[in-house]
């Protein structure tokens, strides 16, 4: 391989197969690249989601080499006719391809461990382009390559993750790191919820806008999701710990505008954070959900260890199930609804008492489409958080579809188990 020289900064990633261009496949490996070409502080200038088609492809590479340090191609590898991305590459860049028999040999091998003949289609697999380095793949068969263009560097990974991450990481990045130039880009995630994008924006903004203009410049952006909003800040330079200093300052100053919106500053998602709350106190919790379904319970137990601190619950959606397992009084149903804080308190109680736990949740709304009134239009929710200290309540009205409404009724009980913890 010809020698190395001048400093990688920018990176265009190329994902190669048709299977990316239906509703059915989504393009993930970028993603996977993005944040690891992201840690070596270069950046993702764009990218391309390209079918099996040898034009579209050419078309792509040839506009990719001439902007980007460093191109990056997923997929096409494999030993099936649409499998193109090696040959492409190579007309692309004007060069041949040949035969190495130390990788024939090396899927020879692989075949004949699991008892089989190799397919004669399997030989294409060891054809490198010329001048390239190839890349062993510990897990599939299809060798990577990196190639040498100019000043460039065009790098063929396979398209399975399974394959292209551990071949990036053992064979990839090493060499990227080695020409980053030491230029390092960090980042932190400030996540909120409780407040709209919006309203978060209009507190942040005066404190993130002078950042860009500062030495490391911070840059910002937010990113709304139903019940949570994150402040994503990231900065490049050639000191890590002036990087980690000065996005330190900045998480700092954005936490005091935004208050107690702010639930973690260190990727941590809030069950992460309630659960901590948690095992700090010793304290377990349970719910009971009606227009959620369990979706507060699932998110709690997505957490690796929860059953440390979860204890279970109920999903009361018919009134009877209200009534009879959790306990809520018949008349309250009939004086108040069975979409109000009296029912989300007695939820909360009812929960507690059958289960044994300190806290408990109780949630009841009305998700839509149907079933809104004048007085509880479709996105009511009350939501009641309560332990033998303290006994909260809230109601709610949620805009968007049925699956929104759901999703923010769950951040909205997960925040009000972390405000009870806490408070
Ligand atoms: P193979 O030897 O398995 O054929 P390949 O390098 O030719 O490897 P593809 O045929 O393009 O890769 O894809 C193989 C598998 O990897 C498919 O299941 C495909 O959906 C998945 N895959 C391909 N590209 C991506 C991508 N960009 N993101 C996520 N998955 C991908
Ligand atoms: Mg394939």
């Amino acid at each position: 391989m010809a020698a190395l020289t001048g400093r990688i900064e920018t990176a265009e990633i190329v994902a190669v197969g048709s299977e990316l261009l239906t509703a059915h496949r989504i393009d993930t490996n970028s993603l996977y690249l993005t944040g690891a070409l992201n840690a070596l502080g270069i950046v993702v200038a764009i990218k391309h989601v390209v079918g099996d088609r040898p034009a579209a492809l050419r078309a792509v590479l040839q506009e990719a080499v001439s902007r980007a340090d460093v191109v990056i191609t997923t997929g096409g590898l494999g030993p099936t006719d649409d499998d193109l991305t090696r040959e492409v590459v190579a007309e692309t860049l004007g060069l041949a391809l040949h035969g190495v028999p130390e990788i024939l040999e090396i899927i020879t091998q692989r075949f004949a461990r699991r008892g089989a003949r190799m397919p004669e289609v399997n030989r294409r697999q060891a054809r490198v382009i010329d001048g390239a380095r190839w890349l062993p793949n510990t897990h599939g068969t299809a060798p990577g390559q990196i190639v040498t263009s100019g000043n460039r560097l065009v790098i063929l990974l396979p398209g399975p993750p399974s394959e292209l991450e551990p071949m990036f990481e053992a064979s990839v990045a090493p060499v990227l790191a080695a020409r980053a130039g030491g230029r390092r880009l960090r980042r932190r995630v400030l996540k909120t919820t409780g407040r709209s994008e919006s309203q978060v924006e209009e507190l942040a903004q005066p404190v993130y806008a002078p950042l860009v203009d500062e030495t490391p410049p911070i840059e910002t952006t937010i990113l709304a999701s139903p019940g949570l909003v994150e402040l994503h800040l990231s900065c490049s330079g050639d000191d890590e710990a002036t990087l980690d200093a000065a996005l330190d300052r900045a998480i700092g100053r954005l936490t005091d505008a935004l208050g107690d919106a702010v639930f973690s500053s260190d990727g941590r998602a809030i069950e992460d954070i309630v659960g901590a709350l948690l095992v700090e106190r010793g304290w377990r919790v349970a719910a009971a959900e009606s227009c959620t379904g369990g979706q507060v319970l699932q998110r709690l137990t997505d957490v690796p260890g929860s059953s440390a601190w979860v204890l279970g619950g109920v999903v009361a959606y018919d009134n009877a199930v209200k009534v009879e397992i959790l306990g809520v009084p018949d008349r309250v149903i009939a004086t108040d609804g069975a979409v109000s804080d009296q029912v989300a308190l007695a939820m909360a109680d009812g929960v507690r008492s059958c289960t044994g736990a300190e806290i408990g949740i109780g949630v009841t709304g009305i998700a839509g489409p149907g079933g809104g009134s004048p007085e509880k239009p479709v996105g009511t929710v009350f939501v009641a958080v309560t332990s033998a200290a303290r006994r909260d309540v809230r109601q709610f009205l949620f805009p968007g579809t049925r699956a929104m409404v759901r999703t923010f009724s769950a951040a909205a009980a997960l925040d009000m188990v972390r405000r009870h913890l806490q408070g």
